[in-house]
């Protein structure tokens, strides 16, 4: 071997390794060690097989043979042993090893040399390199692949511990992407680096609005009595006594829906104790809010609503039982009826309630037949007209309207809640009437009255839960807030729909309409 052109393979050799160790991406990486490798030793074919954690060989990448033949050189590489000194270390009977693999593969494939990549006596792959023709290889070569294989398996091992650590990245970063709470990572001065899929739908405001500003912007949490809480009470800006990082608080979507939500925050530190970020986890407790406020909603209506009733109740009957009085006849029938009156109130209120929360367990069944919307009007008007000397009243159906399919008792309520209410909320008195027609594959119903009417505002929102509009004459009517929303619900289990037209001080006509 001519010195000068060992010379220039050293120079080759350490170009290559320069070029190896700027190299990161494993395939890249093997593909230019192996192109390089065929090159030195002027071979026509290569293969680098890379040892599995169960310390067999499996062949990563070749250069000049075809890739669907490369398996079939197993020979090479099967029951190899995985430790080897630094040098001398040799492939056991690789050229028999060559003969049953060219077999295989129906290759000639006459010289082989293959040496180990090796890292702390550790053999983390090999290298082959194939000659089909020409000289056989020599101890130079040997020696030569044998630096190179040196220089390879550092920049392997290198690139393998990357793709390690870029793996367990996007692992890490699609459990976070895909948790069913909200996620967010900040820097230490509170920008987010990190917005999960679960806080856009939480929040609305997607991951490439988000990133990048401060989470008190972005959330903006306030308190039920609209104080910021990202402002004055932000547990990263002012850790609490307990040390418990928690923050909960109201934040507006850009839909303008308000979710409640809890967040979480465990900060990471560096050695030196520095803050240097904070995963927050997001969790929306709306729904536990809301079950909240319902509950305290329920106890403060109960106690309100049935106190009333029940005290008149009790005045009554503990008047007229007294043994020393000795009523007479109309007073007795005055005070039994007031009596009769507030326990059918009581028993109206306890069904609504019952119904309500039957409602909301899915336990409302519907018993379908036949309705006859006419007549079941004209009832409900004659069960009010003996309560009301300031009202009159009017139905109005065509005679041909044609029977719709409904459960008899719910529509009974729903006429004699709206009919109650158009009662209820006229105190000055006027006309009050029930009507309705049929529609192509529909019959609409309308109760209209002639009363205080109902705010725009106000329109979507009193078929809510415990909705009441807030003004002085709801405030002296005895009411759950629980009509209209057992209104509505049973009209849509009807499969209906149930609207309102109102303007202040010029009555209101709720209309309903249900399927033919
Ligand atoms: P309640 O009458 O027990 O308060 P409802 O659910 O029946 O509950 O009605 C909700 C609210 O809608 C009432 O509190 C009232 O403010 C308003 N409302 C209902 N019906 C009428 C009406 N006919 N005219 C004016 N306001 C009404």
């Amino acid at each position: 071997m001519f010195p000068d052109y060992r010379l220039r393979q050293r120079e080759y050799l350490l170009q290559i390794s320069r070029a190896m160790t700027a190299r990161l991406n494993l395939p890249s990486l093997l593909k230019l060690i192996l192109e390089n490798a065929v090159e030195i030793l002027s071979g026509q074919a290569g293969l680098i097989v890379l040892r599995r954690d169960d310390s067999t060989f499996y062949p990563r990448a070749s250069y000049g043979l075809p890739a669907e033949a490369v398996n079939l050189f197993d020979a090479l590489w099967k029951d190899l042993p995985t430790t080897a000194g630094r040098r001398g270390w040799q492939v056991p009977d690789l050229h028999m090893r060559l003969s049953l693999a060219s077999a295989a593969a129906g290759m000639p494939l006459r010289q082989v040399v293959a040496l180990p990549m090796v890292i702390e006596d550790e053999i983390i792959g090999l290298i082959y390199i194939f000659r089909s023709r020409g000289a056989e290889f020599t101890v130079n070569d040997r020696q030569v692949l044998g630096d190179f294989a040196d220089q390879a398996a550092i920049a392997v091992q290198n690139a393998w511990l990357y793709q390690q650590v870029d793996d367990e990245r996007a692992r890490l970063n699609a459990i976070i992407e895909n948790s069913g709470d909200g996620v967010m990572i900040l820097e230490a001065d509170r920008t987010i680096r990190t917005w999960n899929r679960a806080l856009v739908g939480m929040t609305g405001v997607p991951a490439e609005e988000a990133i990048g500003r401060h989470c008190y912007d972005v959330l903006n949490l306030h308190n039920r009595q609209g104080v910021s809480v990202c402002y004055t009470a932000c547990p990263l800006a002012k850790p609490p006594e307990d040390g418990r990082l928690y923050a909960e608080g109201d934040t507006q979507r850009a839909d303008g829906i308000k979710v409640s939500v809890a967040d979480n925050y465990s900060p990471q530190y560096d050695e030196d104790n520095r803050l240097i970020s904070v995963i927050a986890n997001v969790r929306d407790v709306s729904r536990l809010r809301e079950a909240e406020d319902m509950k305290n909603t329920l106890l403060s209506v109960i106690s309100h609503e049935l106190k009333t009733p029940v005290s008149i109740i009790k005045g009554y009957a503990g008047t007229l039982v007294r043994q020393d009085a000795n009523w007479d006849k109309e007073t007795l029938t005055d005070g039994l009826s007031i009596i009769e009156d507030e326990a059918d109130k009581l028993n109206e209120l306890i069904n609504n309630l019952l119904d309500a929360s039957r409602l909301q367990a899915g336990g409302l069944k519907l018993k379908f037949g036949f309705l006859d919307l006419p007549s079941m009007a004209e009832k409900t008007i004659d069960r009010f007209r003996p309560q009301t000397d300031k009202h009159t009243f009017s139905v109005d159906f065509p005679e041909n309207l044609p029977p719709v399919k409904g459960d008899h008792e719910r529509m009974r309520e729903i006429l004699s809640n709206l009919v109650s209410n158009a009662l209820k909320y006229s105190p000055d008195g006027g006309l009050i009437r029930i009507g309705g027609w049929a529609e192509e594959n529909e019959v609409q119903v309308y109760v209209s009255d002639e009363g205080i009417g109902i705010p725009a505002t106000e329109q979507e929102h009193i078929f809510d839960r415990f909705a009441r509009v807030d003004n002085s004459l709801t405030r002296q009517t005895p009411g759950a807030g629980l009509g209209l929303f057992l209104v509505k619900a049973v009209i849509e289990a009807h499969g209906g729909r149930v609207w309102v037209e109102s303007r202040p001080g010029q009555g209101s006509t709720f209309n309903f309409a249900i399927p033919i």
